[in-house]
Parts: structure tokens; sequence; C-alpha cells
């Protein structure tokens, strides 16, 4: 069940006067409209911010929009500290949830005065030298072990590089305390894509209890509890969208049952660094199918390849794939939807039941917004392409050139072919 309307086979063709294909559609309304959803689940809590996962989506006018809509940012890299300092986030508008972190990125966020997300313990001293210890800092919780929800196991924290030991967060409170800091978040990230209604309020509550034990032993106080990204989208037909407004409410619950009873919770903010659930479904990649092979297989050939949607070649993801203006057609063929890659794991979709198409039709990929243009590369020269921004009104803005050969070859000296 999709949890967006696509663009109709007239705008692609409007679009399509103007912008070759493969070009990336986002859809400002809709996109407005789940965080308004979002904001409003988590209406009860005073200082609710969602910090965008710049990852997910990292094009500057997108940021600008959510960052009118109300929301901050959440970077983990130079490029993306300087994108969300650009497009105008200051101090605690920006989460810095990094890891295995430089020395010149814990400094240039310090410069910001971002929210420090420390992701180990040893990144105290390391922090201590680069850039300094701030007043208030966030610490990284891995709780370890399989993340459990009912009776299914939902992750395994366990094996994820992320996030400090429970024994590792008191040491490193205790030690921040002394070196200063007056008060304290807390964040994990357990699981991507959870579709489960109970993966905040679960991992909102061990926050909260852990919060409660840190200030009984630390007397420490507590600015944010951060339940950080993870809220999943369904991405094959038959999954359900999250309610997120039942989300909030269960993580409502859990926060006044875990620190009503301590006379705490005041002043304390929950923060989201949802990426996905905001960008992933408000998003396409729109490609024309430029080829038909019948082998062993039936192929249908487009121009966009796994260079500018890696996640069905990387992790076997499902994408839905729809033909402009066959909306309703009978699927009567079986297709892979391949790309041009010199590598056989270039497809979009493998057996794919399918309206019949032909040469030249503008197919959609679906729920591509988020982790999708961002994840791109360069493999076999391919050149990553535009992205395009559908307003409210039903006009359209290119928000990203394609690049050119010319990007490609900027970082190459061709001179240099004569002096080896
Ligand atoms: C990737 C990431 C997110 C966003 O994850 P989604 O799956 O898009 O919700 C949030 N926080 C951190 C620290 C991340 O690494």
């Amino acid at each position: 069940m999709p949890s967006a309307a696509a663009p109709s086979a007239e705008i692609l063709r409007k679009i399509g006067e103007t912008v070759p294909t493969p070009y990336y559609l986002y859809d400002e309304k809709q996109m407005l409209e789940r965080v308004r959803g979002l904001q409003a689940a988590f209406g009860w809590n005073t200082g609710y911010r969602e910090y965008f996962a710049v990852k997910a989506t990292p094009n500057p006018v997108i940021l600008a929009l959510l960052k009118r809509a109300g929301c901050g940012v959440d970077c983990s890299s130079l490029a993306e500290l300087v994108m969300a300092e650009r497009v105008g986030f200051t101090g605690d508008e920006i989460m810095f949830s990094s890891n295995e972190t430089p020395a010149e990125e814990y400094e240039y966020a310090r410069g910001l005065n971002a929210v420090i997300n420390l992701d180990d313990i040893t990144h105290i001293d390391y922090l201590a030298r680069h850039g300094g210890i701030p007043e208030r800092i966030c610490l990284r919780l891995n709780p370890g072990g399989d993340f459990i929800i009912g009776n299914a196991v939902m992750g395994r924290p366990g094996d994820a590089k992320f996030g400090m030991t429970r024994d590792q967060l008191f040491e490193a409170v205790s030690r921040l305390k002394g070196l200063g800091v007056k008060s304290f978040g807390l964040h994990a990230f357990l699981a991507s894509n959870m579709t489960d209604v109970d993966y905040y309020p679960t991992m909102a509550r061990l926050l909260f209890e852990t919060a409660v034990e840190l200030r009984r032993a630390f007397g420490v106080s507590f600015f944010m509890m951060n339940l950080s990204g993870g809220i999943g989208i369904p991405y094959t037909p038959e999954q359900r969208p999250v309610d997120i407004s039942d989300v909030g409410e269960r993580v409502r619950r859990n926060f006044s049952d875990a620190f009503a009873p301590v006379g705490m919770g005041e002043g304390i903010a929950v923060a989201t660094e949802l990426g996905r659930y905001v960008t992933g479904p408000v998003g396409w990649l729109v490609t024309k199918a430029i080829h038909e092979k019948n082998t062993y297989r039936r192929y249908i050939g487009v121009d966009a390849c796994a260079a500018n949607l890696m996640r069905p070649a990387m992790y076997g993801a499902y994408h839905e794939i729809t033909v402009a203006g066959k909306e309703n057609a009978p699927k009567t063929e079986v297709y892979d939807i391949v790309g041009s890659l010199c590598e056989n794991n270039d497809k979009f979709a493998w057996d794919r039941p399918m309206p019949k198409i032909e040469t030249g039709d503008t197919l959609i990929i679906h729920d591509a917004g988020a982790h999708g243009f961002s994840m791109g590369y360069n493999y076999n020269g391919r050149l990553r392409s535009a992205e395009v921004l559908l307003r409210a009104d039903g006009s359209f803005k290119v928000i990203r050139r394609a690049e050119t050969l010319d990007d490609y070859f900027a970082t190459l000296d061709f001179r240099q072919i004569n002096e080896v």
C-alpha cells in the first residue's frame, strides 16, 4: 500500500519537455504533509524537533523547505555540515551524529555550536583536543545483544559498529560531568526501516529508563532524548504504512511512565532524526525504457541504472515500478527491469509482473526519495541525474542539474598523459 500519490503521466510529460530522463522527482506538498503529521504526533512534547537526516536527501532546496517547516538537520560529515550551514541552520538546529569522526569535523561542528552526539567513550578526549567539550552533549547508546519487540528479533545492535556500551555510557557521563557538561542527551538507533508501531516506543523506553538511572547515579540532568532514524515505509504493495500518531502516543505514555514518578521530564525534548520516513515515499526515479531484450529471461533496459539508485543492487530491495499512462493496465508480462552497468546485479526488479512495456515508455520507480540519489556513484562512468521539485501549484523546478562529462573529468588533468 503506497503512502504517497505518484506523479501523473501528464505532469511527467510536461517535465519531460525540458528535463531528460533519468531524473529524481520530489513532491513538496506531500513531503510537508508528512512533516506536519510527525510534528502533530509528537506535539505533546514541548521541545520536540525532527532533525532531518541529511544523508537521505542532501539537497539544499529540500533542506530549506524542511527548515521553514520547523525541522533541524542531522549531519554526519563535513559536506553535510557545510550544506546545513549554507542553508542557514545553526546551533541546536544541527545534530552532529557522526561516527569515526575526523578531527576537523568535530572542530567545524563545534564552530557551528551544533549538538554533538558522541559515538564512543574514546571520543571524549578526542573532542576535548579537537573543538572542546560543550556544556550540552548527547551520547549514543548501543545496548548490545538482540533488539526484541514482543517475541521478534528486530535487529542485532550487538553486531553494529555504532554507539557505546551501557557501562561505557555510565563512565562517559561521570567523566563528562567532571569536564563541565551541564546537561546530557541520549541517543540510540537500533534497527532500520521499521514499520512496527512499537519500534520507537520500545527504544524510547530504554532511553528514558537509562536517563532515570543516570540521574540517580550522578545527579545529572537531561535536555534531549533522541530516538534517531529508522521508522520505515511500505516498499512492497503488501506492507502497511506506520501510524505515526499512534507511535507518538505510545512514546508519550512511556515518557510519562518513566519520568513522572521521579519528577523528571520537564525540559527534556524528544528528538527524531528521520530520513526515510520523511522523504522516502515522496520521491521517484523517473526513467525511460530504451531496449527490450529476450534471451533466457525477458529484459526491459532503462536509461537509469544502479549508479542512480543502488538499493535493489545493494540490498535486493523491492521498489514498486509503474508505467506512466499504464497505471491501470493489466500485468500481462513478466520482466527484469535492468540498467546499463556491466554488473549483473544492475536490476531494479526481478521477474516483475508488469503491463506490456514499449520502448519509449516512462517508468516510475517508487519510494526512492530517501537514500536514493544520495547513494549514487559513478561506476562505468555513469553520471548522476538531475533532481526536480514538484511544487504545490503543479509547477516544477530543477533543484539539481544533471552531472556532465566535464564534472566527471574535473578531478583529472589530461596534460599528465604527456608527463609519464
Ligand atoms: C541514517 C541515519 C538516520 C536516518 O535513518 P533513516 O533510516 O533514514 O530514518 C538518522 N540518524 C543517524 C545517526 C543515521 O545514521
